[in-house]
């Protein structure tokens, strides 16, 4: 990937993708395809190709489809699964058929079995059943996984899949109900601290395990990848340590200087147990994340700041 090469982010706007967009452009990329003209609606096959055969992008970074928080994927299995499904298909197929010499799909910690052993390799992938809460939208991420994984396998395609810890940072979904919990946490304790409110209601037992990622350093990660591999095999990409809810509730009290209580509802979903992934290949191959979580912490309450308290109800 040279400093002029053309370059798609399929899903700028997402937490991911806009972070991949931000690092390309500070690291003097001059060939991103994104802002040239409006992205096209990635669920429609025919728009994709379109826009892929005006920009023929050299190498696509699929960070595009729906995705949510715990809620989310309980009220909405079936717009997520189908979102997922239709940009898997559509960025896949254009991206073989318009040349593009490497593709890396983002796929889902969730798409480990819920009994997976720990940390979770990419051997385990397909060994047993999925967590019941997030099945659908993991299914659709599984069928992009495998789709690449056929292009390469019948077309000599590079294209390849990653895998990160859960993500967080600009550009997240802070909305209580659809976000996942970092963001969710952060606009709740920050009206909290802003109405004076007693307590917090953080949902499930608290006990869950999660590695976190921040944005930035996933799209390190992936642009690291980009230059640096072209196997088969997907690879995972974390943070290394995990943290219990509890201990991520009390860190972003902290972060967000809400002085109130926390307080547990068992009655909601814990998800899975324990979500750690084994990131051994890319820290073989060098590559480890920069950012220390209470900094990365600060700096998403910063940017959760800037939005006006109307876009931090209602939108992303
Ligand atoms: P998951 O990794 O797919 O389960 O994604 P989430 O980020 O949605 O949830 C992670 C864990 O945080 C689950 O155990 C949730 O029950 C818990 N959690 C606690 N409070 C919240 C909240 O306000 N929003 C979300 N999304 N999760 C929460």
């Amino acid at each position: 990937m040279k400093a002029d090469s053309r370059i798609f982010v399929a899903g700028g706007d997402t937490l991911i993708g806009a972070a991949i967009l931000r690092r390309l452009a500070a690291s003097g990329h001059e060939g991103i395809v994104n802002g040239r003209e409006p992205d096209p609606d990635l669920a429609d096959g025919a728009r994709t190709m379109a826009f892929f055969e005006r920009n023929a992008p050299e190498f696509v970074f699929h960070a595009a489809g729906r995705s949510g928080g715990i809620r989310e994927n309980i009220d909405r299995p079936a717009e997520l699964m189908r979102d997922n499904l239709l940009v898997a298909e559509s960025v896949v197929h254009a991206a073989w058929k318009c040349g593009a010499r490497k593709l890396l799909y983002l796929a889902s910690s969730c798409s480990y079995p819920r009994a997976c052993p720990q940390p979770m390799s990419v051997g385990s992938l397909m060994s047993g059943p999925l967590e019941p809460t997030n099945e659908p939208y993991a299914m659709a991420k599984l069928a992009g996984v495998s789709l690449c994984s056929a292009y390469r396998a019948q077309y000599g395609a590079r294209f390849f899949s990653v895998f990160p810890a859960n993500a967080f940072g600009p550009f997240d979904d802070f909305r209580a109900e659809s976000g996942h919990v970092i963001p969710a946490l952060i606009r709740k304790m920050h009206e909290a601290k802003v109405a004076g409110r007693p307590f917090v209601e953080v949902w499930g037992t608290g006990k869950p395990r999660r590695e976190f990622v921040y944005a930035d350093d996933l799209a390190d990660a992936c642009i690291f990848l980009m230059r640096n591999y072209d196997r088969p095999e997907p690879v995972n990409a974390g943070g290394g340590e995990t943290f219990s809810i509890g201990e991520i509730a009390e860190l972003i009290r902290e972060a967000v200087g809400y002085r109130g209580l926390i307080r547990f509802d068992p009655s909601k979903p814990d998800g899975m147990p324990l979500k750690s992934l084994d990131a051994g290949e890319l820290t073989a191959m060098g590559w480890r994340p920069a950012t220390p979580l209470r900094e990365a912490l600060a700096t998403t309450y910063e940017w959760f700041l800037t939005l006006s308290p109307e876009v931090r109800c209602h939108a992303r």
